[in-house]
């Protein structure tokens, strides 16, 4: 991880080509994911471990995580907390981070409800948005919910509720093939509001 600003995504390997939108954006970007090209296991402790120094030491600038929810239970419990753990210190140091996950449905567990991450929502600095996959060109509604430190500006994406007709998404793909995917124009917004509100805070510090 060199260079002025890095990257990180937790635990899900998320197609379309948000790492590359990063890198046209100058990061030098660090997948962390088992299905990435060179797979990364924070199941894995001492793995796990490596990661987190770093972020505590400040080598990334922008961390974006889109941990999965509904792995097996213990798994996701140790994926929550260390989803947790990392974004905490990323809030504390001031950094541009994102979390992405679907919006709780009420049915299936919800990352969203779990403890440490509602605990991180009511921080301050750190805001709430809600929108639809299908607006972005997913092929499902996809209820999506962000929280992501409050200078990174998603308000574009905020409120875009599916505005398709009642027969457009009657086709239901795999939820679990279609749930953690990025369609470019999500990529794209998602790669630039992160740039812009690493901008932001970098002219900030410049600042102090
Ligand atoms: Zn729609």
């Amino acid at each position: 991880m060199g260079g002025k600003a890095g990257d990180k995504q937790c635990a899900e390997a998320l197609g379309g080509d948000l790492p590359n939108w990063l890198a046209h954006y100058g990061f030098m970007v660090c997948i962390v994911d088992l299905k990435a090209e060179k797979g990364t296991d924070v199941i894995d402790e001492a793995i796990f471990g490596f990661i987190e120094k770093d972020v505590v030491a400040g080598s990334f600038e922008v961390i974006w995580c889109s941990t999965p929810a509904k792995a097996p239970d213990k798994e996701a419990k140790v994926l929550t907390d260390r989803t947790h753990d990392v974004l905490a210190a990323a809030w504390d140091q001031h950094r541009t981070w994102g979390l992405e996950n679907p919006a709780a449905d009420g049915d299936n567990p919800s990352l969203w409800e779990a403890p440490l991450i509602r605990r991180l929502a009511q921080l301050d600095r750190v805001v709430t948005v809600n929108f639809d996959r299908c607006r972005l060109g997913h092929a499902t509604r996809g209820p999506t919910q962000l929280l992501v430190a409050d200078h990174v500006n998603f308000l574009d994406l905020h409120g875009l509720t599916c505005n398709h007709s009642v027969n457009a998404h009657k086709e239901k793909a795999s939820p679990t093939k279609q749930r953690g995917e990025y369609t470019p124009h999500l990529s794209q917004v998602v790669a630039n509001a992160l740039y812009q509100g690493y901008r932001l805070q970098s002219f900030e510090k410049e600042d102090l």
